[in-house]
């Protein structure tokens, strides 16, 4: 049989020795050197589900053609296929009656949680914290790895810059340090140190690349970018996932960028990752990606699409087919080297062995390990440890929150009922309505309150792709509202969108709460001014009505299972709120994109008095700056000192925490690059650290400056570092105002 030619082969390639296992890259030549054309274009092929296979089968016809395609040895890889026994039949039928028993791949979405939801990408992003955002990756790991799978097509490491596009959920926000900084802890999370271990799967760096900068936010637009950009904002993050956390796979994107769809871009994966950058693993191309460059107009049919994929590097198709159809033709006619095919084979191979599957093709598979892994405890513990820190505290005037125990409260909302829109959109596993709602949370918390929904948010049938609709002009629960709001002491009310209503395709132009919610607001806090704002969301929404009228605003986006539980230890004081935003509020959707690393103008408007760079009737500044957040308490930052190195420099500060109660900062340090042979923003994120507070207490934090930090890169993609003068701000958002600056002398040259 298949498995035993596998088994044969991993102990025989080294016969001479034959004492000790070949290793995976023996085992693999050993299998490419046996494969027929076809069965290696099966390892280039990713097939979505099969249907269920546990039942009678081959009754199904669809299934039955498909058994019989992993039965002929041509399939490589397979997505959304669930369930332990629908993995085993597969698997079986791969490893037991194909020629060469290669196990299949399984791969799935798990993007915030596999059956234990944790917060949205960008909600855990918000909590700065690496450590937290790494367990989270690898909680969701081992629960997939417990179900059968081996890969996720996660993490999303695109950044964005604009909150119209409905995937800002799924990243980690607008900057390139963070970003990359998030990035590497998430690979780190699923894949761990050795991909062998099976509590852990392979991960995926996506989208390569640009996918996040399509114009207008409108989701699969054209993305046109300088190279500038592209090198310091676009590519940093995907750079780190790779070089620092060895990603073990890459996915390339829908879109065109700068005029080159990016799955037939060769210069970007051909010659850049796997070039430059020395990338091992595989590229997989988005769903369906290989067939939209003809629709792009890069590729006249589908023989072309396949054509140009592979020469650009883009190693396993995902769902359109192409090469399954076209690329044995375009080998035999001499236009595709089959040493590219070869290449593309033993990247996809050298992945199955790094993660055992040629040892033990089932050590996915384990129903033991299942039934003790989902949704643990202790998983459960996580996500609302993790819900806690993602909350970021807007606004807080006159110390309305935390709440008290003995307040008398109106609760007010949909969304504080809801138990479903809290495990967000790319739910995995996760469960409809098995989210901890807030009206749970308070109820469990002892509080005292009453609640009426005031409005609904309401979905029409959001299949995919999305017909969402919200209920436009209900207000039958605005007097309901109303009255509980004037008769409490403070009113908490849950706003925002829908759980389905971010995510992909979800690109909206208005940013404000969707249906009658805005009325709804302006009606409580007409009756009553002790109104705190709650907002779940998969965006930064307009909240300008809400600054200027509302006296304390919760950034809660959608905090997953143990949502309730944790939104009310933030609103009740239990933890005190750590979180800072990872994206810039706009105070218009006519602002956007909107960031904070910008560059400056010529005209900026600290000193041109007339014609500056602005809007006339609006601000140029967001509503809430991007690393904003407040905490119970308040920390107070001083001693700045920058000490010059040969290299860079050494930053010192100080930071106490003057309140009352005892609380988590994350302390922000930003540089500014005065003059460079490219123009160079006006701030720009280059290190921070979050550190826990006593009252009173004081902590020294200190930073390095080095090459790495005050390099960047210039439009051909060369790392440069400058002499010259850098400022340097540290505080507790992007708007620090403690600065100083130092001269760096010598010029270094790196790549
Ligand atoms: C998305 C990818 C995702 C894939 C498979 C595509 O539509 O863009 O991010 O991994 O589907 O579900």
């Amino acid at each position: 049989t298949g498995a035993a030619l596998v088994a044969a082969l991993v102990l025989s390639s080294c016969a001479a020795t034959a004492k000790q296992p070949a290793s995976s890259d023996e085992t693999v030549d050993a299998l490419i050197a046996q494969m027929t054309l076809e069965e290696k274009i099966g390892q280039l092929t990713q097939f979505s589900d099969l249907g269920d296979t546990t039942g009678p089968a081959p009754n199904d016809d669809l299934q039955r053609r498909r058994l019989d395609l992993v039965t002929s040895g041509t399939v490589g890889s397979m997505l959304n296929v669930i369930g332990l026994e629908n993995i085993r039949t597969i698997q079986d039928y791969a490893v037991n009656e194909s020629r060469l028993g290669i196990p299949v791949l399984f791969a799935y979405d798990v993007v915030h949680g596999y059956k234990t939801i944790f917060p949205l990408p960008l909600a855990e992003a918000a909590s700065w914290d690496l450590d937290m955002m790494e367990e989270t990756a690898r909680i969701a790991g081992a629960e997939a790895a417990a179900d059968g799978l081996n890969w996720t097509f996660a993490p999303m490491i695109d950044i964005s810059r604009d909150a119209r596009w409905g995937r800002v959920m799924e990243g980690a926000g607008e900057d390139p340090y963070l970003g990359a900084k998030i990035a590497v802890a998430r690979v780190r999370g699923f894949q761990g140190d050795d991909l062998s271990d099976p509590l852990t799967i392979a991960a995926t760096a996506k989208h390569f690349a640009g996918y996040g900068f399509a114009e207008a936010g409108r989701d699969y637009n054209t993305v046109d970018v300088g190279t500038v950009t592209v090198h310091n904002i676009m590519l940093p993050p995907f750079r780190a996932a790779i070089e620092q956390a060895g990603a073990a796979t890459v996915m390339n994107a829908f879109n065109v960028l700068n005029g080159v769809p990016a799955t037939g871009d060769r210069a970007l994966q051909r010659d850049l990752l796997k070039g430059k950058w020395g990338f091992e693993g595989f590229i997989v191309s988005d769903w369906g990606s290989g067939l939209e460059m003809i629709n792009h107009g890069f590729a006249e049919n589908e023989r072309d699409a396949a054509l140009k994929a592979i020469m650009a590097g883009s190693d396993m198709d995902m769902e359109s087919y192409v090469y399954f159809n076209h690329l044995a033709e375009l080998v035999e006619a001499g236009e595709v080297p089959i040493a590219l095919v070869d290449d593309a084979v033993r990247r996809i191979l050298k992945v199955k062995a790094d993660l055992g599957l040629f040892e033990d093709p089932y050590r996915y598979i384990d129903e033991a390990r299942a039934e003790a892994t989902i949704m643990a405890p202790e998983h459960l513990d996580a996500a609302r440890r993790m819900a806690e820190r993602s909350v970021v505290l807007l606004k807080n005037d006159g110390g309305l929150l935390p709440l008290k125990q003995n307040d008398n409260i109106a609760l007010i909302g949909a969304l504080a009922a809801d138990k479903d829109s809290p495990i967000g959109n790319w739910r995995a596993m996760g469960a409809s309505d098995s989210a901890v709602s807030l009206v749970e949370g308070f109820e469990a918390a002892g509080l005292n309150f009453s609640y009426s929904e005031g409005a609904a948010v309401e979905i029409g049938d959001a299949g995919f792709p999305n017909e969402v609709i919200v209920n436009m002009d209900d207000r039958s629960g605005f007097d309901a509202a109303v009255a509980a709001a004037r008769t409490a002491d403070k009113v908490v009310i849950v706003l925002g969108e829908d759980g389905l209503q971010s995510g992909e395709g979800r690109s909206r132009a208005h940013l404000g709460f969707p249906g009658v919610q805005q009325e709804l607001l302006e009606a409580v806090r007409a009756a009553n001014e002790n109104v705190i704002l709650v907002v779940m969301s998969g965006r930064p929404l307009v909240l300008t009505w809400a600054d200027e009228n509302v006296p304390a605003i919760v950034q809660a986006w959608h905090l997953g299972s143990e949502s309730g539980h944790a939104l009310t230890n933030v609103l009740t004081g239990a933890y005190n709120p750590s979180g800072k935003l990872p994206m810039s509020f706009p105070r218009s959707v006519g602002q956007l994109p909107l960031y904070y690393n910008h560059l400056n103008t010529g005209r900026p408007d600290e000193i041109a008095e007339v014609f500056w760079s602005h809007y006339i009737d609006e601000k140029n500044t967001p509503l809430y700056a991007f690393g904003h957040g407040l905490s119970y308490t308040e920390f107070a930052y001083s001693g700045l000192s920058v000490t010059p190195t040969a290299t860079g420099a050494s930053v010192e500060v100080s930071v106490q925490n003057t309140g009352d109660v005892a609380g988590e900062e994350v302390v922000q340090l930003y540089i500014r690059d005065r003059t460079a042979s490219v123009s160079r923003p006006v701030r720009e994120l280059k290190g921070f650290e979050k550190i826990a507070l006593e009252p009173g207490e004081a902590k020294s934090v200190s930073f390095t400056l080095g090459p790495d930090e005050l390099g960047f890169y210039n439009g051909m993609g060369d790392f440069l570092v400058e002499p010259g003068t850098f400022d340097v701000f540290v505080g507790g958002s992007s708007n620090a105002t403690l600065s100083a600056q130092f001269d760096l002398k010598a010029a270094t040259a790196i790549d």
